[in-house]
């Protein structure tokens, strides 16, 4: 069955409940409902809620459920003509689908309904979502110029002999106190060998001289996440540089550095509306190999972010998506040298129609702490 012709949708997934109506509360549960008179969005809630949802919600109305948001939600949705119902088949747990299915089934019900009833679709709300309006842009951009200011303000602050776990804390200690609502996800910071993991958390390691050190971060405002990277090197002892063997050792560093940095340019400077992502990750890649680093980068170059910290498209190896002006995604490559270091730099960037416009403008070439 074709989704256009859906007359309901039940809408669970709360990122997409929040940029269908703005609600931000932890129970909801949306209908959207066709019918010749156009579309009307029924926003289900609980009466914890009562007062959040008359001040967040535009454009649906709110209902209150005496019981279960869920089932209230799914009972008006039968009450009406639509013989089929699609949901989130990406975002809706098995046990949820199976109280679902036990509601639309109660023999008790005027009409019950089979469990064929309900139609699992493919993110139809995160498709809509990867296009930003002007509101969102502004405060994606506003959310990465905070994550710009904080990651220089921090350039002052570390030292050799700190922990990543101290860096991870005064990053974030600051970014609450600027006004960021929360982190977008938790906050790397991977020094030496542990740079060479893409994803390490900040633990107990001390940061030690001639080292690279990788930050990846971001921060929430009003909602709309930030997502930035930036490898620096810690050079303060002299020594990083004293003996033929140390000063090799900064050489490769530097040349992996370098060599990423060309990567990261190159798929900045691809990114334009009407590319396929795919061409966006191939430009990045396709330096790193020139360079014999190829194997190096074990993931994709970017993804896109917006009220979730990951969304669509994803920028990688023969992605087919069809960037569009509006979408805003990350460009994040990198090389990692197992129980060596790894580098790794992200900007988010602004798709338009002639390029893009990078949101997160902070410097990105080679430093030295
Ligand atoms: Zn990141
Ligand atoms: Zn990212």
């Amino acid at each position: 069955m074709d989704r256009q012709k859906l007359l309901a949708v039940l809408v669970t997934h709360l990122p997409d409940v929040r940029w269908l109506c703005g609600f931000t509360g932890s129970n909801a549960a949306l209908v959207a409902l066709r019918s010749a008179k156009g579309l009307k969005l029924h926003l289900f809630t609980d009466g914890r809620y009562t007062a959040q949802a008359d001040t967040e919600v535009q454009g649906a109305r709110v209902r209150i459920a005496k019981k279960n948001a869920l089932a209230e939600a799914l009972l008006l949705v039968t009450s009406g003509p639509a013989s089929r119902c699609g949901f989130d088949a990406t975002s809706t747990t098995v046990q949820t689908l199976h109280a679902m299915n036990q509601v639309l089934l109660d023999p008790s019900l005027t009409s019950p309904r089979s469990a064929a009833f309900l139609k699992p679709t493919q993110e139809l709300v995160a498709n809509l979502r990867q296009v930003k309006d002007p509101q969102e842009i502004d405060a994606l951009r506003r959310a990465a110029a905070l994550g710009c200011t904080l990651y220089e303000g921090m350039l002052g602050f570390i030292e050799t002999g700190m922990r990543e776990r101290d860096v991870a804390a005064e990053l974030e200690h600051r970014a609450r106190l600027a006004g960021a609502e929360a982190m977008s996800f938790e906050t790397i910071v991977a020094g030496g060998v542990r740079s060479a993991m893409s994803h390490a958390r900040a633990t107990d390691a001390v940061l030690k001289p001639g080292t690279l050190l990788t930050m990846d971060f971001g921060v929430v405002l009003d909602g709309y996440c930030s997502d930035m990277t930036r490898t620096v090197f810690l050079a303060a002892d002299p020594n990083v540089r004293s003996s033929p063997a140390k000063r090799e050792r900064l050489a490769c560093q530097r040349h992996v550095f370098d060599t990423v940095l060309q990567a990261q340019e190159a798929a900045v400077a691809s990114v334009r509306a009407g590319l396929a992502a795919g061409a966006v990750d191939n430009a990045a890649r396709s330096v790193l190999k020139s360079f014999g680093l190829a194997k190096t980068f074990t993931h994709s170059t970017g993804h896109g972010l917006g009220l979730e910290i990951h969304e669509g498209p994803r920028i990688g190896a023969n992605g087919t998506a069809t960037l569009q002006a509006g979408m805003t995604v990350t460009i994040e490559p990198g090389a990692y040298l197992p129980g060596e270091f790894g580098v790794r730099i992200e900007d988010t960037v602004l798709v338009t129609s002639a390029g893009c416009e990078i949101l997160t403008p902070a410097y990105k070439g080679w430093v030295e702490l």
